[in-house]
């Protein structure tokens, strides 16, 4: 199949509404909505897009599958709630290198019965483009292709800038940093949760522009001002963000940086959804859940912090440690000071 790249030449046989060239004239004619970020010389259209960041910035670049089956079903998400997940896991990325995005490239597989369904096309880019406008960032290119099987595959390519040298990086905590997190943990797992075992439970078609987000599963809000800001103003020492789940995630930022950590548990700042189930379940929710979207970052002991950036709270969940030998990479802290070791249980998303 053609790529979003190439020019649309309307074919005498291919009517308007239907087939592939109408398929790409209609990503195409969705991402020309709205205005388009500056940094794109050229966007879809020709044989592959040009983009130009301001002097002095480097360029940032993330890809991530959305996958039917693995990250979503069609039975349970609404095509808006997949066009906007599958935005919002690159953007995630990319506010976690306190990052400004520029650019997105979408590489859709919609299976037959899909790819002749413009409904359902139209659906998946209207929470896809909604996203992107709220972000600022331009659809540039992709490619698109009939599914071989009957699963969706989208896979979304993100470009961001920083100016040289200042991307927020996983590597570099050190001991005696504080350990943080954004907004709420936990909520998108509960969402999830309740969407799967609960019969009657609803599947939004529209994101709300209200903190904390009622939908955290189905609409997450990627943290792209926040983490400009923790960049610009110098707060953050490392960062990553929570697309695994906290126990996953502080692991791997604990790995890079060769450091260790403690969690304290009453810390944790929980999401309603979650808060709303026993205390057992939400912190499961908040440690292992996964997919909120959240930023984990670290600060050096001396940086004074708001306590909330970008309208979103910033609260303190923990400490980082010199690595020791023998000893647990994750300690948690229960409430009554009990410590014992924290493995990764991060969720597996729909398994
Ligand atoms: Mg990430």
């Amino acid at each position: 199949m053609p790529r979003l790249s190439q020019p649309s030449r309307p074919e005498p046989s291919a009517p308007a509404q239907h087939g592939e060239l109408a398929f790409i004239e209609r990503i195409r004619r969705a991402a020309s909505s709205g205005r388009t970020n500056p940094a794109i010389r050229l966007g879809i259209g020709d044989d592959a897009a040009i983009l130009r960041p301001k002097p002095g910035e480097e360029l940032i670049v993330t890809t991530d599958f959305s996958l039917e089956g693995r990250h979503f079903t069609r039975d349970r998400h609404a095509p808006q709630s997949i066009g906007h997940r599958t935005l919002a896991r690159g953007l995630s990325d990319i506010a976690a290198m306190g990052a400004r995005p520029l650019a997105a490239f979408l590489s859709l597989a919609l299976p037959k019965s899909l790819a002749r369904d413009p409904a359902w096309l139209d659906a998946f880019l209207e929470g896809f483009i909604s996203l992107a406008h709220t972000a600022r960032v331009s659809l540039a290119g992709g490619d698109t292709s009939e599914s071989p099987s009957d699963h969706i595959l989208a896979d979304i390519t993100l470009l961001g800038a920083t100016p040289y040298g200042t991307a927020l990086r996983r590597s570099t905590a050190r001991p005696g940093d504080h350990l943080y997190c954004t907004g709420w943990l936990g909520g998108a797992a509960a969402e999830l949760d309740a969407t799967l075992n609960h019969s009657g439970a609803t599947h939004p078609t529209a994101s709300a522009s209200v903190s904390p987000n009622p939908h955290p599963h189905f609409f997450p809000t990627p943290r792209l001002t926040l983490g400009q800001q923790l960049r610009q103003r110098k707060l953050a020492s490392a960062a990553m963000d929570l697309s695994d789940g906290l126990s996953t995630d502080l692991t791997h930022l604990c790995h890079a940086s060769r450091v260790a950590a403690e969690i304290e548990l009453a810390r944790l700042p929980l999401h309603p959804l979650a808060a709303a189930r026993t205390h057992e379940q939400a912190l499961d929710f908040a440690l292992n859940g996964g997919e909120d979207y959240e930023l984990l970052f670290t600060t050096k002991p001396r940086t004074k912090l708001p306590r909330t950036l970008a309208g979103i709270p910033l609260t303190r969940i923990g400490t980082i440690l010199a690595p020791r030998r023998n000893q647990p990479t994750l300690t948690q802290v229960a409430a009554d000071g009990t410590r014992s070791p924290l493995e990764p249980h991060g969720w597996e998303h729909l398994r």
